[in-house]
């Protein structure tokens, strides 16, 4: 049971981010959820967390694409236990057509604040004497499309940066891994089938299974509550040995 510990989950106000903050809090953790929004919303997640499951809950605002933000983070999470970099973005276009702000914006994401938070942890978790830092990248980690340069570049930059800091943290009671997701049944790939039906004159089903099924064997999404229940073995003593690497959670993308 995680009960005692306290987990930041970047990017936790909807999707996988959210997905993961509830099954950490269903295995007893205490949580910090974090957006760049700070609405209303947000703050009844946390408190809904908290009735949900009887653990502490909160959120606090953040910017991820601002390194000072990312350590803010942090500092105001107070303990920090569990490590979740979650928080990303796409943009899809040629390299030649990339648009500069679109780049930065995605390296600073989905992963420079890996490199922000991940600093500020690592000194909390060494004075409570365990940490587990989880890094959500993806397929994208591990393998390439073309139109997603920055997308690709950021993910697997946040796979290197999981190996070095498992190799600086080998000797402690931490540890650091990246899980790599295939297509997620979230909010954002739910709203792109009605216009990929659109598009291609497709029904709903051929739309799921060819287009954004098409490199997942599968055929199946993977699910936020799978994504959690990865995250949650990660952080067990089950898990303790298990550092500086990648765990696929593609319905068999990367065995292609
Ligand atoms: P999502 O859009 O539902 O969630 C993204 C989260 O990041 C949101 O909570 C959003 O508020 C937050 N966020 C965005 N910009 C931010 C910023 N500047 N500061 C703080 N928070 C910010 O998308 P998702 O599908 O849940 O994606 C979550 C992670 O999983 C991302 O890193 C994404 O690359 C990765 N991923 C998703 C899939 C998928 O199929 N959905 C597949 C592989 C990897």
């Amino acid at each position: 049971s995680l009960t005692g510990k306290t987990a930041v989950i970047t990017g936790s106000n909807s999707g996988i981010g959210l997905g993961v903050a509830r099954e950490l809090a269903r295995a007893g953790a205490n949580v910090v959820l974090n957006s760049f929004t700070d609405r209303n919303e947000d703050h009844a997640l946390a408190a809904e967390i908290a009735a949900e499951f009887g653990v502490d809950a909160k959120y606090v605002k953040a910017d991820m694409s601002n390194g000072d933000e990312c350590r803010a983070l942090i500092e105001q999470a107070g303990a920090c236990d569990i490590l979740v970099n979650n928080a990303g973005i796409q943009h899809v276009a040629p390299i030649d057509e990339f648009p500069v702000d679109k780049w930065n914006a995605i390296i600073a994401i989905n992963m420079n604040s890996a490199f922000h938070t991940t600093a500020a942890a690592l000194p909390k978790m060494r004075a409570a004497g365990w940490g587990r830092v989880v890094n959500i990248a993806s397929a994208h980690g591990l393998t390439a499309s073309p139109f997603k340069s920055a997308y690709v570049a950021a993910k697997h930059g946040v796979v290197g940066l999981t190996k070095v800091t498992a190799l600086e943290t080998a000797r402690e009671p931490i540890t650091c891994n990246a899980i790599c997701p295939g297509y997620v049944a979230t909010p954002l790939v739910e709203a792109q089938i009605p216009d990929t039906m659109a598009k291609y004159n497709m029904s709903r089903d051929e739309v799921v299974e060819k287009v954004l099924l098409e490199r997942q064997p599968s055929k199946q999404f993977a699910t936020v509550e799978q994504l959690g229940g990865t995250t949650v073995f990660l952080c067990s003593d089950a898990a303790a040995q298990i550092t500086g690497t990648t765990i696929s959670v593609d319905g068999g993308w990367t065995a292609l």
